[in-house]
């Protein structure tokens, strides 16, 4: 994919904005990142349509190509699409009992995640209580056993007892007298979603009415992940999802799936068979993940940060010659603007401080477009020479500008400590004199 992704990058040059025939190859290369991340068929048809949507018209970043431009968006997109999390677990407070419930398909991880919640809960100094509430197989109630003795942390099993739904009422009931205030309880699941088993799910969420429940979903399925996560959803109203077998080579598509199909966010992730490898989920890594483009990523942010070099290396050269024109100062105050909010920028430049203040509640970007206006109307000799500016010109450039005089005055004052600076440090790298200006 790495191949495919710099050749097709190459292949596009900044193109003034983005359109539907300049973003294709970007847009094929995202849909076949997904789509090879196991996100669902459909769930990438719908992002991508909502993709193009946002991206059309967006305006191309000079150092930047659309195809480049357009992974940058699609992160952005991905991160909103998966977040925000909440990674709280809604305990209650102190002197009564949390219920915490796990569902999810068989396999799927659920006996362990309740381990690790568990071991989680106990280090953030909560009294856990595992509940082996999986009575369809003989060995669980023994798995969560071995679990609890690892962890030391209580295990209340009923055997011989056939009701899933009893076990789990009497936990809850006796938690308190067992010393715990947070019951976790591990249910049965079954290898595809039946009715019997939401039934039974159906009846313990009555009974037990628990604080949160959790779908847990094996990271590694792609459209399972979905299907059921939608089953489970409509019987449960689930309150979030553990997506367990991160830690393999899954891109992790399926925590993109789950999220737009169900709206359930993603609390947790499970990242190996340790019991200590539960993790909160983070959006921003989890797309970066999907994209499996670390490396175009980082390039566009780097990209979106830096000035057009070509522009700096003519300017450092007429700078070493001594020169420093208004136009030069236009490109300068361009490029400036990239660098953060106009105010705060403006505010770090000799001279240009006190007049912003005098601009009051003005809109900086705007009156950036008024000097760059004013600019525009004067001559080329006027640009290299601004104190050729006399009256009878200075009329002459505000008419043609839609400026009052005394404003093209007061961008020559402007102009004048900057171009003594410029010239001043005219042996300085362009990248030296902004840090200057950023400190
Ligand atoms: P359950 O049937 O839903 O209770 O699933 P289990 O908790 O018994 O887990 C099924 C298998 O998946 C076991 O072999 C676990 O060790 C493994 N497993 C669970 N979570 C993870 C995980 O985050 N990473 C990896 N690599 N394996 C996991
Ligand atoms: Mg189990």
């Amino acid at each position: 994919l790495q191949d495919g992704l710099s050749s097709a990058l190459k292949s596009l040059s900044g193109k003034g904005k983005l359109s539907e025939s300049n973003m294709r190859d970007g847009l094929k290369l995202v849909e076949r990142s997904l789509l090879e991340a196991d996100v669902s068929y459909e769930v990438v048809r719908t992002f991508m349509k909502n993709v193009t949507e946002v991206a059309v018209g967006e305006k191309v970043l000079k150092s930047l190509n659309p195809s480049q431009q357009i992974v940058g968006t699609v992160h952005q997109e991905l991160i909103n699409l998966m977040g925000p999390v909440d990674h709280s677990l809604h305990l209650k407070g102190p002197g009564e009992v949390t219920v915490l419930m796990m569902c999810g398909l068989q396999g799927s991880g659920k006996t362990t995640s309740c381990g690790k919640l568990g071991r989680m809960l106990k280090q953030r100094g909560r009294k856990p209580l595992l509940v082996a509430a999986d009575l369809q197989r003989p060995a669980a109630i023994d798995q969560l056993h071995v679990l609890g003795e690892q962890l030391d942390i209580p295990v209340y099993s009923e055997r011989g007892e056939q009701d899933p739904v009893k076990v789990c009422n009497n936990a809850v009931k006796q938690a308190k007298k067992l010393g715990a205030d947070t019951v976790i309880l591990d249910t049965a699941g079954r290898l595809h979603i039946d009715d019997e088993l939401m039934g039974q799910l159906e009846r313990i969420d009555k009974q037990c009415n628990p604080e949160q429940i959790y779908l847990v979903c094996d990271g590694m399925t792609g459209q399972d992940a979905v299907n059921s996560a939608q089953a489970f959803n409509q019987a449960l109203e689930i309150d979030g999802v553990i997506m367990t077998k991160l830690d393999g080579d899954a891109r992790g598509g399926a925590a993109l799936s789950v999220k737009q199909v169900t709206g359930v966010p993603i609390k947790f992730i499970g990242t190996g068979e340790h019991l200590d490898a539960l993790e909160e989920f983070h959006p921003d890594r989890m797309a970066g993940r999907i994209l499996g483009q670390g490396d175009i990523l980082s390039l566009v942010e780097k990209a979106q940060a830096e000035f057009d070099e070509d522009e700096m290396k003519a300017q450092e050269e007429r700078l070493a010659k001594g020169e420093f024109t208004l136009d030069d100062f236009k490109k300068q105050l361009k490029q400036i603007t990239r660098l953060g909010p106009l105010r705060k920028v403006m505010g770090m430049i000799p001279g240009m401080g006190g007049m912003l203040d005098s601009l009051g509640d003005v809109d900086p970007e705007n009156d950036m477009k008024q000097l760059f206006g004013i600019i525009d109307s004067m001559t080329p000799a006027e640009k290299r020479d601004p104190k050729l500016i006399d009256q009878s010109r200075r009329r002459r450039i505000a008419a043609g500008s839609g400026v009052e005089p005394h404003q093209v005055n007061e961008l020559v004052k402007m102009f004048e400590p900057m171009s003594q600076m410029m010239k001043a440090m005219a042996g300085k790298g362009m990248k030296d004199r902004m840090k200057m200006f950023n400190q």
